[in-house]
């Protein structure tokens, strides 16, 4: 081998002869004795977002934690690391050299979003309202509540709050204090579009007024409206990661989805993801034949309500589900699966369905090859479904663990194939990027898609991940309401009319990429945005 690579290594021959000698030198950090080893650091800049992308386990929270100086690098040194006045000797002549001189000056006050917003629950004893007034130095918690939609939340104890509730509150105390850089690390979990467009502008407003920030994040719409600039990491997860050279967002998101980076020569992918237009206009709309119908549906609970204009799902078709949170999303697709009793209208199904809930039970002490066993009602070792399935998901490598030590992102890829392993005629699933990194949600997506056309099945989809739902669904079925009060839903319309009423509602326009053909978000107030706008096509023409 290379010497880089632990396991199969994915680059051609002349690329890793090139690579191993090349990043010699660049080695920035190793945890130990074959450990996870970090290749080159992006570096911040002032007045600008810089994205990181990449999939899980390539080192982006290593990097997150070296540049705001709560690691201190080792240049792979683990078992004898150097000091400072080493470390800054080798960024010499480097914008980073001036970086590190100010964490080992202790000048620098970095300010983080971390990764996982539950520690913060687990460390702090207090509300909402404290946490902020202990960090808030800018001043700045009362508009930043507002722009996050915390009136409501502020007064709880920050272990009683919803994970999107705790997410927001965790940007505000990050974004409130006053330092010159500023990393935020996955800011969008748990949180709906909306929610999602508020941190955003959070985010941004940092830039504007000349701060360094730095965002790790999945939601590519997100990722892409927010960014400056982004640095694309590849490698091989949880064994090494690299830092590519700085890009604009559109060739760092383009070059990311081709898996080929031109300016390093590396291949780090074997296959490209497109989003072909075509593949995402079909005529089921038209022509499938329905499986399933429902008539007007009302739920109540004792403080919510919900009504459902009627609809129908066709054989070959994913319904897309799109809207805020806490509208009722959840409750629509449980009674449709059968879950949930409607109070009034009852679903006219004579069909088999699945359903993988939102929220996934991860205290499990069993083997993943005994849930898929069961899931496929036959051993899944050796058989069609492996093939079909559990292959292109890259679940095998999981069978022999036990459900409660799997990450977020693998279980979450465990209990869609367990979903998808059914013999059913409608698959429903309630939020399926939740955890997944960038790379899965696009290939769970795609592979979803296909496995619903090639065999004639039907799949509802609940997601806040608006790349996704554009690329998956065939129809949309959007919420709109007022959180936790009320909420109605439309009848499935064709995606295009969908997508139009969504995004006037966040106020957001679509064009497509010319040469990838995704859908990216216009600059608030650029041409593009104003003209589209004006003429009421928020969604890109065809
Ligand atoms: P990402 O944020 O891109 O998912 P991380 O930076 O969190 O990646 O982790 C990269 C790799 O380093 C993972 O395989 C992780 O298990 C490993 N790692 C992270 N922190 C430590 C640590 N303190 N000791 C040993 N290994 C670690
Ligand atoms: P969504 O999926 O759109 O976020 P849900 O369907 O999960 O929304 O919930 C809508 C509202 O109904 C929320 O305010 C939630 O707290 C409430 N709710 C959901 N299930 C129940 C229940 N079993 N009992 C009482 N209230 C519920
Ligand atoms: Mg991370
Ligand atoms: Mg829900």
């Amino acid at each position: 081998g290379c010497g880089i690579c632990v396991k199969v290594c994915p680059f051609d021959a002349i690329t890793i002869v090139n690579l191993a000698s090349e990043l010699a030198t660049d080695k920035i950090h190793q945890y130990g004795d074959n450990s996870f080893r970090l290749f080159k650091l992006p570096t911040p800049k002032k007045g600008e977002v810089v994205g990181l992308l990449g999939r899980n386990g390539m080192g982006k929270s290593t990097v997150v934690n070296i540049l705001s100086g709560n690691l201190k690098p080792n240049l792979g040194r683990y078992e004898n690391p150097p000091e400072w006045n080493e470390i800054l000797k080798h960024y010499s002549g480097t914008e980073l050299k001036q970086h590190f001189e100010k964490i080992e000056q202790k000048q620098i006050r970095a300010s983080i979003k971390p990764q996982q917003v539950h520690h913060i629950a687990q460390a702090f004893d207090g509300t909402g309202k404290e946490l902020l007034d202990k960090y808030d130095e800018r001043g700045v918690s009362r508009e930043l509540i507002k722009e996050l939609g915390l009136e409501n939340s502020m007064e709880q104890s920050l272990k009683e709050l919803s994970g999107g509730e705790l997410q927001r509150i965790a940007v505000a105390a990050a974004a409130s204090k006053d330092t010159e850089f500023y990393f935020f690390d996955e800011p969008s979990s748990y949180n709906d579009v909306f929610q999602r467009t508020g941190v955003a502008r959070v985010i941004q407003n940092l830039a504007k007024i000349g701060k360094s920030v730095m965002v790790v994040e999945h939601d590519l719409t997100l990722l892409d409206f927010l960014s400056d600039y982004i640095e694309v990491l590849y490698g091989e997860p949880g064994a090494y990661g690299i830092v590519s050279t700085i890009l604009s967002t559109k060739i760092g998101i383009n070059v990311f989805l081709d898996g080929y980076l031109p300016n390093e020569n590396v291949r780090f992918r074997d296959k490209k993801f497109s989003f072909d237009v075509s593949s995402s206009t079909t005529d089921i709309f038209e022509e499938g034949s329905t499986i399933v119908t429902y008539p007007k549906l009302e739920k109540k609970y004792s403080t919510f309500s919900v009504t459902i204009e009627a609809g129908q799902v066709r054989k070959g078709e994913v319904l897309g589900i799109m809207g805020a949170n806490a509208l009722g999303k959840t409750t629509m697709m449980k009674m449709i699966a059968g879950v949930e009793n409607p109070d009034s209208g009852t679903v006219n199904k004579k069909i088999k369905i699945a359903y993988k809930p939102q929220y996934l039970q991860n205290d499990l002490d069993v083997e993943v090859i005994s849930v898929l066993d069961k899931a496929n009602g036959n051993p899944v070792e050796g058989s069609m479904e492996e093939e079909q399935i559990l292959e292109p998901l890259k679940i095998k490598k999981l069978y022999n663990k036990s459900i409660k030590n799997l990450s977020g992102g693998e279980l979450q890829k465990v209990a869609v194939a367990s979903c998808l392993l059914q013999k059913v005629d409608l698959y429903a699933l309630d939020e399926p990027s939740a955890f997944l990194d960038v790379e899965d949600r696009i290939a769970v997506a795609k592979f979803i898609q296909k496995f619903v056309r090639s065999f004639g099945k039907s799949a509802i989809i609940i997601d806040h991940d608006l790349q996704l739902m554009d690329l998956i669904s065939d129809s949309i079925v959007i919420f709109e309401g007022e959180s936790g009060v009320s909420g109605t839903a439309t009848t499935p319309m064709r995606k295009a009319e969908a997508m139009n009423r969504f995004l006037k509602s966040l106020d957001m326009s679509f064009r497509r990429d010319e040469r990838s053909l995704r859908p990216r978000v216009n600059k608030l107030e650029s041409r593009l945005d104003k003209d589209q706008k004006s003429s009421g096509n928020f969604y890109y023409k065809h």
